[in-house]
Order: structure tokens, then sequence, then C-alpha cells
């Protein structure tokens, strides 16, 4: 009877704990390769950070096709690594550009993103936080060192008497707080800069997505130290591997952690997958 009695509370407590996991919701976060990014929110939002879904190392070659709901598009800066399939998935799914000014205007006037998806509500600047009511979560815009011209495969390549670079605004990271769920710093394509050191006395980061590739921004060296000035509970790499330009790996990164005793933080993803936060 004892035995039975026990046995009985702990399938109680079993469920009581795994309902109240359900309750709360968990923050899915799905990673296509490059800074691509997917985040299911607790409330069921869906934000895609970077689209660039034909990314070569996303082993999902119908990922546009399957996209469902999508609230929002946060794009970093205009290099085509990172615009990616923005318009495409827009058109598709109404999504509302979230993106600092000078980009949001040009993705309109440039390469069509709908106008009444690009409107003030969703564009903004460093240091200003974005309300993303459909998701159930709010997105601060912070710095980046980095360039950001729109690239993409419509515009011609540089030529002598060609057409001029496409102003792109300031390039950025974001820090995305979710109700319920995590607070995720989105690193963009940058160098590690000393202004990082602000990110901790305003957010508690739990997720950190870094690029490390190297090259066009920080190695894994230099990420490392990003890492440790920022405080985060965990950190995943990204933006390596693509190309072998991008020769930065989650090896040397782990490495790099390590000599400074954070080696704990990371957790590595492959390109397609789904991780829980
Ligand atoms: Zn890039």
């Amino acid at each position: 009877m004892l035995k039975k009695l026990l046995g009985l509370s702990l399938l109680l407590g079993t469920l009581l704990v795994s309902g109240l996991a359900a309750a709360q919701g968990a923050t899915k976060v799905h990673w296509y390769g490059q800074a691509a990014f997917k985040i299911e929110t607790p409330s069921g939002g869906v934000i895609l950070i970077d689209p660039w879904l034909k990314v070569p190392s996303n082993p999902n070659k119908n990922s546009i096709a399957e996209l469902g709901r999508v609230d929002y598009i946060l794009l970093t800066h205009g290099h085509r690594d990172h615009i990616g399939e923005a318009v495409e998935i827009a058109k598709k799914t109404g999504a509302e550009l979230v993106a600092p000014y000078g980009l949001q205007f040009n993705m309109v006037s440039v390469l069509g993103y709908p106008e009444k998806q690009a409107t003030g509500a969703t564009g903004g600047n460093i240091g200003g936080t974005i309300k993303l009511p459909k998701s159930g979560a709010k997105v601060t815009l912070v710095n980046a060192a980095h360039g950001s011209d729109i690239t993409t495969p419509n515009i011609p390549a540089p030529a002598p008497g060609g057409q001029s670079a496409i102003h792109g605004g300031n390039p950025v990271g974001y820090i995305l707080q979710i109700d319920g769920g995590p607070t995720i710093y989105h690193t963009g394509d940058t160098d590690v800069y000393q202004d990082m050191k602000l990110i901790p006395e305003f957010y508690k980061v739990d997720l950190m997505l870094t690029c490390i590739g190297g090259h066009f921004t920080m190695d894994p060296a230099r990420a490392s130290l990003a890492v440790e000035w920022v405080k985060p509970k965990q950190v995943v790499p990204m933006h390596f591997g693509t190309y072998p330009i991008l020769a930065g790996t989650a090896a040397q990164f782990k490495a790099a952690l390590d000599k400074r005793g954070i080696g704990n933080l990371m957790t590595e993803m492959k390109p397609g997958e789904t991780r829980n936060f």
C-alpha cells in the first residue's frame, strides 16, 4: 500500500512538473546556418533573424516552403548573407520588417519589401527598443562594428562607371527579450568592442548567438572575449564554415572559452537543428 501511495505521489509530482513546464512553454531556436535563426516564442509567435534560408549549409532545401506563420523578420545589416530571402518570405507570410531605419527604407525602395509591413512601428535605431506584440517579445538594437551596404544578387557587382553601393543604415545586433522566455543576444556581424560591456548593465542574457568565423567578423579568440564581457548563461557560435574563408571553428571557440574558464557556456548547434531554451 505504501509503495502504491509512493508511486502515485511520484507520478503526480512528475505530472505537476511537466504540466508547469508546458504552461510556461519553451522557446524554440532553430539554426538554418550562417546567421539565420527562427525563434518560436512561448505564446506561439515566430521571429526570423537574418533569414538566408537558402544558405548552402542548410540541409533542408524546402525551408521556405515549409514556413508557416512568421510575425517579424529582423535584419542586422544589408549584406546578402543576412537579407537572404527576406522579401520573398515577407510576401508569403505578411511578416513585418524590424531593421535600422536606413536599411528598412531601402529594403522597401530598392528591393520591394511590402511597405505596409515595414513601417515606423518596427523601424528603429541603436539604443531603441521596439515592441513585437504579435510574438510576445520586445527587441533592442545595439551596436555592431561592421558595414551595412545592401548587396544582393539582383544588385550588380562593382564595375568602373557602374552603380554605387546602396546605403543600408547602421549595422546592428539585437537583444530580444521574450515574455516568459529567454533574453537572446544575436550579435549580427561584428568585432568585439568595448561597448559590449554595457550589455550586462541592462540585460541578463540567457543565450548569446555569436559570430566566430573571422575574416569579415571577429574570430573565435576575439569572440571569446566578447562572451566574457556579455556574461551570457549560454553561447551558440554561428557565422562560420559556410565558406572556407569563414575558417573559425566551434572547437577553436571552445578552446578559447576554456582559456578564460568559461568553456562550459558553449552549446554547439548544427545547421538544421532546433533546441529549446
Ligand atoms: Zn555576414
